[in-house]
């Protein structure tokens, strides 16, 4: 792959003020990311949805200009209306927003063991809004559990409900996924795509491009204190690897340790003699906070 066919597809998650730095992984000042926009603006950037995208990746002939870039957000965080949306609409700057369908008009419940739970969600109406100012919704499961390590049952429950509750309410196909926390694998993608999915993002903290897999693409995450100098490096492909396919042994590892940890937290809570997985949903217990941010 040539440098100049890369295609950065980037995550950004909540965008409001006020974040401590240990929270720079996931929330952006609406300062920081007006500047993103406005360079992305200035130098011509071409963005597309993550269907629009996926669409080019089915289609080897046909080739992006050569700055496009894919801008995504997680999760569904109700800022993005005042922060995110107004400066995007002012660049013409196109954007896929990936939606935790339980969370919808309350608060990130999932992120209770944290301390981060009562975050409000955007509700219907806000989700309405943004369709209706052409912001691609995607579903990003019900609950936001660590798909990979549940069992099949709830992970394909997870999944197919979240697309199913998209469509009803907002009356339209959505086509496109995210994977929580990244987190996926052969077993996760099948039921991705078995959901009707033509699309799904993983995170990686890598750059796509052609012939990334549209049922894992790779994303980077951008930092809550990413510089323009920065944001230009990862842009140009400096300091992060192309797409992969397929998962590296790392990544198994990780599943593995995660798993075990999940294990071991259902066994103290007296959820031993059964399969811990659905019961990490049913029973609230939470896994160990990922490193993918929320
Ligand atoms: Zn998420």
């Amino acid at each position: 792959m040539t440098r100049h066919s890369i295609l950065p597809v980037l995550l950004y998650h909540s965008v409001e003020r006020g974040a401590r730095p240990e929270q720079h992984g996931w929330i952006t000042a609406p300062e920081v990311f007006s500047e993103h926009m406005a360079y992305l603006a200035g130098e011509g950037y071409t963005t597309l949805t993550v269907t629009e995208y996926a669409a080019m990746l089915a289609e080897p002939m046909t080739e992006a200009p050569e700055k496009t870039v894919v801008i995504t957000f997680d999760d569904g965080f109700a800022d993005f209306t005042e922060h995110a949306l107004p400066v995007m609409a002012e660049h013409g700057i196109k954007s896929t927003m990936y939606v935790v369908t339980g969370c919808v008009g309350s608060t990130s419940s999932w992120l209770d063991s944290v301390g981060e739970g009562d975050r409000p969600m955007l509700g219907w109406s806000d989700i309405d809004a943004l369709v209706e100012a052409g912001v691609e919704i995607g579903a990003h499961t019900h609950s936001h559990p660590q798909l990979d390590i549940i069992n099949r049952d709830t992970a394909w429950e997870e999944i197919r409900r979240s697309r199913g509750v998209l469509e009803d309410r907002l009356g339209r196909e959505v086509p496109s996924f995210a994977y929580p926390f990244g987190f996926h694998g052969p077993r996760i993608r099948a039921l991705v795509e078995r959901a009707g999915f033509t699309s799904a993002c993983a995170v990686k903290d890598a750059l796509s491009g052609p012939g990334d897999d549209p049922l894992a693409i790779a994303r980077v995450i951008v930092p809550g204190d990413t510089t323009i100098g920065t944001l230009t490096d990862l842009l140009a492909g400096r300091g992060r690897p192309p797409a992969w396919r397929g998962e590296r042994t790392s990544t198994k590892a990780f599943r593995v340790a995660r798993r075990s940890a999940a294990r071991a937290r259902s066994l103290r809570a007296g959820y031993g003699r059964t399969p811990m997985g659905g019961r990490i949903a049913e029973g609230g217990v939470q896994p160990k906070r990922p490193t993918h941010g929320p």
